[in-house]
C-alpha cells in the first residue's frame, strides 16, 4: 500500500481506509469465516449467471488485487473500470498502467487463462456515461461497463455509490470487512472478508462455473452471522 500511494495511485484517505479494514479483519481472527465463504459463492453464481457484468475497482483495490481481479474478468469475459472516488487525470492514468503491468503478471500466473486475460477490457479513461444521483466525477463512468452492467463487482465500495447503483437496479456484490458501513448493509451480496483473502477463493469458484440455481439470499442475515463470528472472538 506504502508503495502504491509512493506511485501515486492512492488517495490521501486510502491509507486510513484500509486501516479501518484492518481493524476490523483483527475480529475476524484475519480468516475467512463461514458466512463469508457463503457470500462468496454468491458472489460467483450472481456474476456468472448476470448478462452482463463488470468488476469496478479503486485504487487500493488495484494495489491489493489487480492481478488477480484481472483473471476474475477473464473467466467471466468482462470490463474491469477503474472508478475512484478523487479523479484526477495523473491517478487515473497511474492506475491503468498498474494494471496494464498486471495484466501481463497475470497471463504468468494464469496461463491457462491468458488467452482471455490478454483480451479483458479495461475501461476508465474515457468515460462517457453517469451514473444517476451522484454529484462530482465518481460519477462519471463507462456506458460499455458500469453503466449497462446488470451485475457488478466493487471491492472497497463507498456507501453513496453503493446506494446509487443500487438504486440503478443492479445487483450490486462488495467486498468490506466492515460489516456496519453502509455500502455493507446496502449491497446485494456483502463479502465481509479482506480483499487478498477472498479474490483467490472467489477467483476458484468461478472457474468451477458452477452458476447455481438461485437460492434466496439474505444478506442482513448474512452480516448477522459475520457479526455473531466477530463477538465470539470479542469472548
Ligand atoms: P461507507 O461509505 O460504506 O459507510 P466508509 O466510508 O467507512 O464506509 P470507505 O472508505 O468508503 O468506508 O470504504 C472503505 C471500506 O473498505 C471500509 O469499510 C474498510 O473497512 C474496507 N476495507 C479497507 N481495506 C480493506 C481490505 N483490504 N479488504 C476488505 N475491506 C477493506
Ligand atoms: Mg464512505
Amino acid at each position: 500500500m506504502t508503495d502504491a500511494a509512493n506511485a501515486g495511485m492512492l488517495a490521501d484517505s486510502a491509507l486510513i481506509a484500509h486501516g479501518r479494514g484492518e481493524a476490523f479483519d483483527y475480529l475476524l481472527g484475519e480468516a475467512t469465516c463461514e458466512p463469508a465463504r457463503m457470500a462468496i459463492c454468491k458472489t460467483a453464481s450472481a456474476l456468472l449467471s448476470a448478462d452482463k457484468c463488470v468488476i469496478s475497482v479503486n485504487g487500493n483495490t488495484v494495489a491489493l488485487a489487480g492481478t488477480q481481479l484481472i483473471a476474475c474478468a477473464a473467466v467471466l469475459n468482462c470490463p474491469v473500470e477503474v472508478n475512484i472516488y478523487y479523479r484526477t487525470p495523473e491517478r487515473m492514468k497511474a492506475l491503468i498502467s498498474a494494471l496494464e503491468k498486471q495484466r501481463m503478471d497475470a497471463t504468468k500466473l494464469y496461463p491457462n487463462l491468458a488467452e482471455k486475460i490478454v483480451n479483458v477490457p479495461i475501461l476508465g479513461d474515457n468515460p462517457d456515461g453517469q451514473i444517476p444521483n451522484l454529484d462530482g466525477p465518481r460519477a462519471n463512468c463507462h456506458s460499455d461497463g458500469i453503466l449497462s452492467a446488470n451485475a457488478i463487482l466493487v471491492p472497497l465500495e463507498d456507501g453513496d455509490r453503493c446506494e446509487a447503483l443500487i438504486a440503478m437496479g443492479k445487483t450490486v456484490c462488495v467486498i468490506d470487512l466492515n460489516p456496519l458501513s453502509r455500502t455493507a448493509k446496502t449491497a446485494s451480496v456483502t463479502i465481509v472478508d479482506e480483499l487478498t483473502r477472498c479474490v483467490p477463493i472467489l477467483l476458484n469458484e468461478l472457474m468451477r462455473e458452477s452458476a447455481s440455481q438461485d437460492e434466496d439470499w439474505d444478506n442482513d442475515l448474512n452480516l448477522q452471522e459475520v457479526i455473531a463470528v466477530m463477538l465470539r472472538i470479542l469472548e
